[in-house]
């Protein structure tokens, strides 16, 4: 019999839950509600329809320690990038092992909380002992020859106290007791799409926000300082000279296309007072004035005017 834990581990997860392929009550209602963004739309609100073949979800777990200066870059997509290799690593063992598997697009912090297997937070992270919301998850469905045994339902266990903490870090997204607007929060400005100028004044840190982690006195206090290739690669000015390719390794090809990095990166060189950003901003007015008009026109103008 496959060592399914074993095998997750060897990829580099530190664990993994397998669940039965069973629908998302709670988590369509939501989305039905509005609650997340677009990206969620076309995610299988009944697993068992779009995978008809699978007869397990395995959600495995790549945990990582934030960085000591969250508002240089966000950990957060560096290790995204790394756990989405993680599981490239583990469907391929799978693979070796004749078993059915692909990436799930399903919904994993709501599995988890609907077994009782973490707990969700105000911030609309998911707190698993003992990374607190410093995690990444990432699923797969799965057709196992023999039948299998699922991690047991546990009791729901309430961790945030809605002490208020992120809510007053934050622009407006978190609205307490589990409320929130996708429209507000940073992460929405990841996809590319041009930046009102309200988000242009709040970007905090390149890669999006970790504001409503840091300051969560729920989770671990263990920081490690930003590494030299991070800082190097993704310091705003750097990606305004154009470092795709390096960035891409560090966050995937993904978030390094322009329309997502270079997009933010025009926008924090300005917010971070970076005049040495300037002829290269305005050398890209030239070449791309018309794509990211509304980011050139915020930096050139706060930085030609500082
Ligand atoms: S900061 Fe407070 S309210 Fe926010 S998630 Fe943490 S415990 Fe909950
Ligand atoms: S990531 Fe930033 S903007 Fe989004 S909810 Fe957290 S603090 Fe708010």
């Amino acid at each position: 019999m496959t060592d399914l834990h074993a095998l997750l581990k060897n990829a580099g997860f530190a664990e993994g839950f397998l669940l039965p392929v069973a629908p998302y009550t709670d988590w369509t209602r939501h989305r039905n509600d509005g609650v997340f963004h677009p990206n969620a739309d076309p995610l299988a609100a009944d697993p068992r329809s779009a995978y008809p073949w699978a007869n397990a979800v395995l959600i495995c777990v790549y945990p990582y320690t934030p960085y000591d200066d969250e508002s240089l870059v966000a950990s957060y997509y560096p290790a995204s990038n790394r756990a989405y290799h993680a599981m490239k690593r583990l469907l391929a063992l799978l693979k070796a092992q004749g078993i059915r598997a692909e990436r799930a697009d399903t919904p994993y912090r709501e599995q988890l909380a609907s077994y009782g297997i973490g707990s969700r937070m105000d911030n609309q992270l998911l707190y698993l002992e003992p990374y607190g919301t410093y995690c990444n998850l990432q699923g797969a469905m799965l057709a196992l020859p023999e039948p299998v045994e699922y991690e047991p339902r546990r009791e729901p266990k309430e961790v945030c106290d809605h002490c208020g903490l992120c809510r007053a870090v934050c622009f407006g997204a978190i609205e307490g007791d589990y409320a929130f607007d996708w429209t507000r929060c940073v992460h929405t400005y990841m996809e590319g799409d041009p930046m009102p100028e309200t988000a242009m004044k709040q970007l905090p840190s390149l890669l999006g926000c970790m504001r409503c982690q840091s300051v969560c006195p729920k989770n671990p206090k263990e920081t490690v300082p930003v590494p030299e290739e991070i800082r190097r690669v993704l310091d705003p000015v750097a990606v305004l000279r154009g470092n795709r390719q390096e960035a891409g390794e560090l966050i995937g090809k993904n978030l390094a296309a322009p329309k997502r990095l270079l997009r933010q990166a025009i926008v924090l060189a300005a917010n971070r007072n970076r005049t040495d950003a300037l002829p290269f901003l305005l050398k890209l007015r030239e070449t791309d004035g018309d794509r990211f008009k509304a980011e050139l026109d915020y930096a050139i103008s706060l930085l030609q005017n500082r």
